[in-house]
């Protein structure tokens, strides 16, 4: 179950709307990136979302920060660019220096500009079906299990991590489309006994080949949203495959799906900004 295909066909409408906004409005739909401190993988998690930015005629805007900024100076940082009319969306790249209140610099971007769904007020309006914005990487699954025709109605979801960007998120979202969903994670009892019983599974686990073939139904729909060194996702792949209906590679699968959706959202948000439909 690849995501490039619905990755590129997202992509394609961003940049068409881009066009289009940039004829009514003058000005190109713009993301600002906030990076704290010099972690490598972060770096270029930044640098791949500005160049697929660049190459849809988003305009980016970085503001990289020292490892030893502080709660107030990042949440100082984030109210600036809320505060400018000119930016239309805004991501703080996580994880950030354990001395930071990642919550309260993620609740600093407004609802509005909170293009990668990670704000308290996002995760709540996600949750109810309001307006807002969800979190990327949840909500290109989503997306991507429509692409390839795979309804959550009734089925057993069975969601491996409980992460507020990822598995929370991912848990609600699968709620909503009338999923019933069991959230398992590092306290869980007897994981291989639950996935069993899954029609779906979502691994969100950050650790390599985590979920084995054996513990699959035969038929089972399998996401892996991992990303761990090496290119290796949380699920062992090669097992998996005898028994999966439908199972995400990594990388081409969950991964483009996520920049996907914030090169949407931004766009998404400068329209709504701009009071365009
Ligand atoms: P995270 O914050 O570290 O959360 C990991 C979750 O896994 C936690 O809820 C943890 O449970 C649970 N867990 C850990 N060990 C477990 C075990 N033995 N059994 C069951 N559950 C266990 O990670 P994250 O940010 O959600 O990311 C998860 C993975 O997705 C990572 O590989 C990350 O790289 C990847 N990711 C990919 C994308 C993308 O665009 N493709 C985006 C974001 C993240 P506790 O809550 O009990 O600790």
């Amino acid at each position: 179950m690849p995501g490039t295909e619905s990755a590129r066909e997202i992509m394609a409408c961003a940049a068409e709307r881009t066009v289009r906004f940039e004829q009514q409005t003058g000005e190109k739909p713009c993301l600002a990136t906030v990076l704290v401190g010099d972690d490598p993988a972060s770096a270029t998690y930044v640098r791949m979302k500005r160049n697929r930015c660049a190459k849809l005629g988003i305009e980016s805007r970085h503001v990289p920060l020292p490892a030893s900024t502080t709660t107030e100076a990042l949440v100082a940082a984030i109210t600036e660019l809320a505060d400018d009319p000119a930016v239309h969306g805004i991501l703080l790249q996580h994880p950030v220096p354990g001395h930071i209140d990642e919550r309260a610099a993620f609740d600093a971007i407004p609802v509005g500009k909170d293009v990668d769904g990670v704000g308290s007020s996002s995760f709540a309006a996600m949750a109810f079906g309001r307006d807002g914005f969800a979190s990327c990487t949840p909500a290109g699954i989503m997306r991507l299990l429509d692409a390839y025709g795979v309804d959550p109605s009734g089925k057993h979801a069975v969601v491996i991590g409980r992460s507020p960007i990822l598995g929370k998120p991912m848990a609600m979202l699968l709620l909503a489309r009338d999923a019933t969903v069991t959230v398992c994670h590092s306290k869980t009892g007897d994981l291989p006994s639950i996935v069993r019983t899954a029609d779906i599974v979502v691994a969100a686990v950050g650790k390599p080949e985590f979920v084995r073939g054996e513990w699959l139904k035969p038929g089972a729909v399998v996401v892996d949203a991992g990303y761990n060194e090496g290119n290796v996702g949380d699920v062992a792949f090669d097992e998996a495959g005898t028994r999966a209906q439908l199972l995400t590679p990594v990388p081409g699968g969950v991964g483009p799906m996520t920049i996907a959706l914030l090169m949407e959202q931004t766009v998404e948000a400068a329209f709504r900004q701009a009071g365009l439909p």
